[in-house]
């Protein structure tokens, strides 16, 4: 199966940047895997006009293509009175079709309220990648009970047709450190488990993502572990040709 590689490029590009990491990913990827590109805002536009029709895409195979995302959600589904928000049909007018929630810079920074974007990003058909994570090593279990919940009374939803969490450990994201690989298998599965067990999704439409300090060194061997449905990438990923490179991995 398809393994998901996502690129999460946070606060960091410009317009030229745009231009040449889209050039160079089109004319080098293989797309063995589906790739999500989530860049600021600003150049949501711009990254979504490169990849549209691009050669890549594959009409038969809707898995085999690129797909942009928002980083983060201030905003649920309409319009309001918040200087400086963006909504969802604004995200959508500029060619995304994922979003992150939950992401821990965000949890901790914008006291992201989870569950209500969750609820309104899929009610407005994106699909979202909510991110759960440990802060410190000792407390994982619970802390991931907790975080998981805030998909519990949406994941019955027949709006999306998988979920997709990203574990991410807080410790683990631009450190340079990453668990053992039998830690990270043995937690996705926990993460499957327990979606599964209040929801209808079966095991086989969970998908668990990896995120943390992955790089072209570590890439392999964590997609390969088992439980592991693909990798969110921060800091490697703006390496154009290291990103390329991770998304061409056959595993
Ligand atoms: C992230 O911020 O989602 C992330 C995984 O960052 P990095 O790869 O830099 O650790």
């Amino acid at each position: 199966m398809k393994k998901i590689i996502a690129a999460n490029w946070k606060n960091n590009g410009s317009q030229e940047f745009v231009l040449q990491y889209f050039k160079y990913l089109l004319e080098n990827i293989n797309l063995n895997n589906e790739i999500v590109v989530f860049p600021p805002d600003l150049y949501l536009s711009n990254s979504a006009f490169l990849i549209k029709d691009n050669k890549c895409k594959s009409p038969n195979d809707s898995e085999s293509s690129i797909h942009i995302g928002g980083q983060t959600l201030i905003c649920g589904s309409g319009n309001n009175a918040l200087t400086g928000g963006t909504n969802l049909p604004m995200f959508h007018d500029n060619g995304c079709t994922y979003i992150l929630v939950g992401h821990s810079e965000v949890r901790s920074n914008l006291k992201e309220d989870f569950k209500s974007h969750l609820k309104a990003a899929i009610k407005d058909d994106f699909q979202p990648i909510l991110c759960v994570g440990e802060i410190e090593s000792d407390i994982k279990i619970e802390k991931l009970i907790e975080q998981l919940g805030d998909f519990d009374d949406i994941t019955n939803s027949n709006k999306i047709k998988r979920v997709i969490v990203a574990y991410e450990p807080v410790w683990a994201i631009g450190t340079g450190k990453t668990p053992d690989i039998t830690d990270i298998s043995s937690t996705h599965k926990f993460i499957k488990t327990k979606l599964s067990e209040f929801s209808s999704f079966k095991d086989k439409d969970i998908m668990v993502l990896y995120g943390g300090s992955v790089n072209l060194k570590n890439a392999k061997d964590i997609l390969s572990a088992p439980h592991v449905d693909g990798v969110l990438i921060g800091g490697a990923s703006l390496d154009v040709k290291e990103f390329t490179n991770i998304c061409n991995l056959k595993i």
